[in-house]
C-alpha cells in the first residue's frame, strides 16, 4: 500500500495537494480537519467535544482523534490502494498509535512530505482563507497564531519521529499549485 502523510503547518496546502495526490494515486484521503468539522456540523458528542477545543485553536485530545481515524481505516482498507493522511498525525502519541494500527493490518507509513512555508506566508493565506471559508478559526489572528505554535510545539516531534525511520522528505510549499504537486509528485516516486 502507498500510505502518506502530508505533513505541514496550517495553511500550508495539505487540502489542495491531498486532493490532487489523492487522484494521481488513486488513494483515500483522510482529513482529520474535515471529520472532526462534520462531527460537528452533525453536534454528535465527539463533534460537540471537539469544538471547544478546535475554536481555540488548540488540539482535540489524542484518544478523540486516534479512536476516530482507527475506524475509518476499518471502513476503507480493504476498498483502497492506500491512504493519504492530511492534518494527522499531530503528535507523537499519534505518530506511535497511527504505525500500530497499521501494523496491525500489516502495512505502514512509506513517507511524510513536509511542506515548507514561512511564517509569514501562512498567516497572509490563512486570513485570505477566512474570508470565504467560513472556518472561525481562519478569521482571528491570535488563533492562527495559537495554531501555528502548537504545530511548531507539539507536530514538529513528528516529523522527527518518521525521519529517525529515513522516511521524512521536505518540499518547498511556496509557488503555484502545479510546482508543489508536482515536487510531490517526485518526491512520492522517490520512496523505495
Ligand atoms: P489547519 O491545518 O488549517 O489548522 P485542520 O482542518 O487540519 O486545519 O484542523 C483544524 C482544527 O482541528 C485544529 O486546529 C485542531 O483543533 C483540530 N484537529 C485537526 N486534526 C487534529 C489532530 N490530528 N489532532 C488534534 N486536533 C486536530
Amino acid at each position: 500500500m502507498l500510505n502518506i502523510i502530508l505533513f505541514g503547518p496550517p495553511g500550508s496546502g495539505k487540502g489542495t495537494q491531498a486532493a490532487i495526490l489523492k487522484e494521481k494515486y488513486g488513494l483515500e484521503h483522510i482529513s482529520t480537519g474535515d471529520l472532526l468539522r462534520e462531527e460537528r456540523t452533525q453536534k454528535t458528542p465527539l463533534g460537540l467535544e471537539a469544538q471547544r477545543f478546535m475554536e481555540q485553536g488548540l488540539l482535540v485530545p489524542d484518544a478523540v482523534v486516534i479512536g476516530m481515524i482507527g475506524n475509518k481505516l476499518d471502513e476503507k482498507l480493504a476498498q483502497v490502494n492506500g491512504f493519504i493522511f492530511d492534518g494527522f498525525p499531530r503528535t507523537v502519541a499519534q505518530a506511535q498509535a497511527l504505525d500500530q494500527l497499521l501494523a496491525d493490518k500489516h502495512t505502514a507509513i512509506k513517507g511524510v512530505l513536509a511542506l515548507q512555508v514561512s511564517e509569514d506566508e501562512l498567516l497572509k493565506r490563512l486570513l485570505q482563507r477566512g474570508l470565504t471559508s467560513g472556518r472561525e478559526d481562519d478569521r482571528d489572528a491570535e488563533v492562527i497564531r495559537k495554531r501555528i505554535s502548537v504545530y511548531n510545539n507539539s507536530t514538529i516531534p513528528v516529523l522527527d519521529h518518521y525521519g529517525a525511520m529515513g522516511k521524512s522528505l521536505c518540499v518547498n510549499g511556496e509557488g503555484s499549485i502545479e510546482d508543489i504537486s508536482s515536487a510531490l509528485s517526485h518526491a512520492i516516486n522517490s520512496l523505495g
